[in-house]
């Protein structure tokens, strides 16, 4: 039952931050508000809305782009499809469009899909691989502001966001010429959110693999880099595939549930791996 909710729109992050670092652990963040609408049963006593503060631009800052926290999924898509097919929001275009159906991804953030992302995200899959950082504004810290790696964040976000911390946004390097960029799914239906994904990114000249990282999703409770594999990737030529893939599929435990086995993900993955690679 929702009672006497009270909901605030701050101007600033000190406002925002000061909301949300009292000791009462029923005042959230909200930006989309779809995964509250979602569960309604949240017991929140008052709603932090984040959509006042300009976290809502997509710009580039030298080598790098900056994503903010409020820019919806939707925005993701649109942006994404008037850059050349080398280019990180390239990649966020394809992810971003398997999240949800078009209404969801209106309202949708890019920072409330990254903390409420589940096994298979699409969204947080092509950011491992794109090495995204996240910002965050830390009111506690020196400076304020401070990145941490987008895999550290999965791990400890709810360690992380806590005393009024805020996620800022997402900040992605941008590739160089000669990148490759891949994003395959297995669904039950191609429109459908994927059972299991794999988005990579590498460089090739001379017929020899450079800058190689390769994500998954449904493979593990979050999506995750296929570190061992990128390493082994590493200045070879892409036939190296065939020895190095087999030994980093067997250290992979995938969950089983009623959309596929854990045997039947491992070999998917494997199979969107060959083909980003071929
Ligand atoms: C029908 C439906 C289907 C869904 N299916 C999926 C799915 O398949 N996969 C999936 O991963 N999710 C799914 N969701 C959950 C959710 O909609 C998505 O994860 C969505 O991307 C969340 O974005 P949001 O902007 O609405 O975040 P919100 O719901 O506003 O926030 C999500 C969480 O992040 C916190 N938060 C948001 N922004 C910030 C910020 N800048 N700083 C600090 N904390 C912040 C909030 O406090 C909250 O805990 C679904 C939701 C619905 C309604």
């Amino acid at each position: 039952m929702i009672t006497n909710i009270h909901y605030f729109r701050p101007n600033t992050f000190d406002e925002a931050s000061a909301l949300l670092a009292t000791t009462n652990t029923r005042n959230i963040a909200i930006a989309g508000a779809t995964s509250w609408a979602y569960n309604v049963d949240i017991n929140a006593e008052t709603l932090i809305d984040l959509g006042q503060l300009g976290l809502d631009q997509i710009e580039q800052i030298g080598e790098q782009i900056h994503i903010g926290a409020m820019v919806s999924l939707q925005m993701l898509v649109e942006t994404g499809q008037t850059v050349a097919d080398n280019h990180p929001l390239y990649l966020l275009n394809l992810a971003a469009h398997d999240m949800a159906a078009i209404g969801l991804r209106h309202r949708s953030t890019i920072g409330g899909a990254i903390i409420s992302a589940d096994n298979a995200s699409p969204i947080v899959t092509a950011l491992l691989a794109l090495n995204a950082e996240v910002l965050l504004f830390s009111p506690n810290s020196k400076d304020q502001r401070k990145t941490v790696a987008l895999a550290g964040f999965l791990d400890y976000h709810p360690r992380l966001l806590k005393d009024g911390v805020i996620v800022l946004g997402l900040i992605v390097p941008i590739l160089n010429m000669n990148t490759v960029i891949h994003y395959e799914k297995v669904a039950r239906t191609p429109a459908d959110y994927p059972i299991v994904c794999v988005a990579s990114v590498y460089a090739i000249a001379n017929n020899v693999l450079a800058n190689v990282r390769i994500a998954a999703g449904g493979v593990a409770a979050k999506p995750v880099l296929l570190s061992d594999l990128c390493f082994a990737l590493a200045s070879k030529p892409p036939s190296q595939l065939n020895i190095s893939l087999n030994p980093a599929l067997a250290v992979l435990n995938p969950p089983s549930n009623w959309l596929g086995s854990s045997d039947y993900r491992r070999a998917m993955v494997g199979v969107l791996i060959k083909r980003s690679l071929k």
